[in-house]
């Protein structure tokens, strides 16, 4: 008997079913888009399973938060819903609509918070959590809420797998445009901030044969993208098949007219990878190259495996084989011991290479990191506060500069939906490069392609009009 079960056998849980009618459930996602696809693979375990889902969290029997561990705030904003959750269903608690719920609800946790916090989760008696699984124990949901249910004892699995893809699973995608596909999960880089290897296991990845079998599946279903997901993308390998393979021929599908790819580390661009994302069609002209510090000594303290010269020379190479490519990044300031110094040759790579948009994070300790073992948090809030801010300007100028250089180009534009920005006459798209398009809508409709003459440009969107289809 592990720790874990004499818990299970002590912590009550807050729901009881009564019968077998079919539960509601209230799904909540946070973070990436790896989480996003887990949720579309969590609703159709659980559809199968006489479990319906609810847009409204006051109708629902269960509610299940879908969480992630990445970064600063996370996960206190996960233990500020679980409170709200319960808050709300107290016996003839009245709330802002005017409704009362009196009705009970289980909760259940799932995803990187799941398993970074699992010692807190289950033994924690203040948070009222029903069932908690970990990434790969996702199969195992509707057992674990029936047993939570039949008992009123805490479940959880939090099991990391070396063999779970999913890849038997179809998930319940909704959009309609752009369907994720996870190629791979886990990761077995350790960068020294990064929880991820830990919450998510080690690197495993789907074979060739499947994927095209799913991806021929979307395209029947409609979808002209697909992005290609796993937290280190190109890492992607099943047996010879490499991820510049698996490009190649996830692009022999009739119908698919798009592929993207996230996120990608740099140290695995080989050249043969990035002649098939410069030269077939299919492969859309955007590459996510995570930088995360300019400087050499940061990136070594920050296992990232390469340094401020071979990310410049892999930026040339990209460049000489496909000159517009778009280029964005994510940049991490503030880690444990960078100085100004060294945070000057961030601006300075920033300068240098003009990406096109930049994900910049201030540093924050993450439980179980090699960091939070060997580099305590020395860099003060305020300081980190004023490199972000800085680079946060630098970038924002980069940005306006590179998308008002596409004034007077035309592209073509996968439309997403009608546009967030403007009003609701309005459309919203994606270039090739993955820049968003605001265009009006004219007798168009979502999924279309239309070739949008480019008029005008901001530091998020480009704006223009349809001049073809
Ligand atoms: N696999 C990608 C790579 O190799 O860079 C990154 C995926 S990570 C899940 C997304 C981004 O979150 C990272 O690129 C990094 O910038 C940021 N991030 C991860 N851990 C962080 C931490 N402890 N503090 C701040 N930002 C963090
Ligand atoms: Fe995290 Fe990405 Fe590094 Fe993997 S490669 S440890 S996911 S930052």
């Amino acid at each position: 008997m592990n720790e874990y079960e004499v818990m299970v056998k002590n912590t009550p849980c807050n729901f009881m079913i009564k019968n077998s009618l079919q539960k509601k459930i209230f799904l909540e996602t946070y973070g990436c888009q790896m989480n996003e696809y887990d949720t579309e693979l969590i609703q159709a375990i659980l559809a199968k399973e006489n479990f319906a889902f609810v847009k409204d969290e006051l109708e629902a029997d269960i509610v299940i938060l879908n969480t992630c561990a990445i970064r600063e705030n996370a996960h206190r904003k996960v233990y500020g819903r679980i409170h709200d959750i319960r808050h709300n269903r107290r016996n003839g608690h009245s709330l802002p609509a005017g409704r009362q719920v009196d009705k009970p609800v289980m909760i259940g946790i799932l995803g990187c918070m799941a398993t970074n916090l699992r010692t807190d989760l289950l033994e924690n008696r203040n948070l009222k959590i029903d069932f908690i699984a970990g990434p790969d124990s996702y199969k195992k949901l509707p057992d674990l809420i029936r047993e939570a249910a039949k008992t009123g004892e805490k479940t959880f699995d939090l099991t990391l797998s070396e063999f779970e893809t999913y890849s038997d699973i179809y998930p319940a995608r909704k959009d309609g445009v752009n369907a994720w596909i996870a190629v791979m999960r886990g990761c077995n880089n350790f960068c020294t901030f990064c929880v991820v290897p830990y919450t998510r296991g080690r690197e495993r990845s789907r074979s060739l044969d499947n994927i095209v079998e799913e991806v021929k599946r979307l395209t029947g279903d409609g979808f002209k993208q697909v992005t290609l997901l796993g937290q280190n993308v190109n890492s992607y390998r099943h047996d010879e098949a490499d991820f510049a393979t698996l490009i190649e021929e996830v692009s022999k599908v009739n119908g698919l007219k798009r592929i993207r790819f996230t996120s990608p580390h740099p140290k695995d661009f080989p050249r043969r990878l990035l002649k098939v994302i410069a030269e077939n069609p299919k492969a859309c002209k955007h590459i996510h190259l995570p930088l995360q510090s300019g400087n050499d000594r940061v990136l070594d303290v920050m296992n990232r495996t390469y340094t401020q010269k071979e990310f410049l020379d892999l930026v040339t190479e990209i460049r000489t084989l496909y000159p517009t490519m778009v280029l964005t990044t994510d940049i991490i300031v503030g880690f444990p011991t960078e100085t100004d110094a060294e945070f000057k040759d961030t601006i300075k790579v920033m300068r240098e290479v003009e990406f096109d948009s930049a994900f910049i994070f201030k540093y924050s300790e993450r439980k179980g990191t090699i960091a939070e073992k060997k580099f305590p948090e020395d860099v003060p809030e305020a300081i980190k506060t004023e490199r972000i801010v800085g680079l946060n300007e630098i970038q924002k100028a980069i940005s306006l500069k590179k998308n008002r250089a596409q004034i007077g180009e035309t592209h073509a534009v996968l439309i997403e939906e009608e546009s967030t920005e403007r009003s609701k006459t309005d459309f919203q798209g994606r270039t090739d490069g993955n820049k968003v398009v605001i265009f009006p809508a004219g007798n168009f409709k979502k999924n279309d392609f239309v070739n949008v003459h480019i008029t005008d440009a901001t530091v998020n969107v480009l704006k223009g009009r349809v001049v073809s289809s």
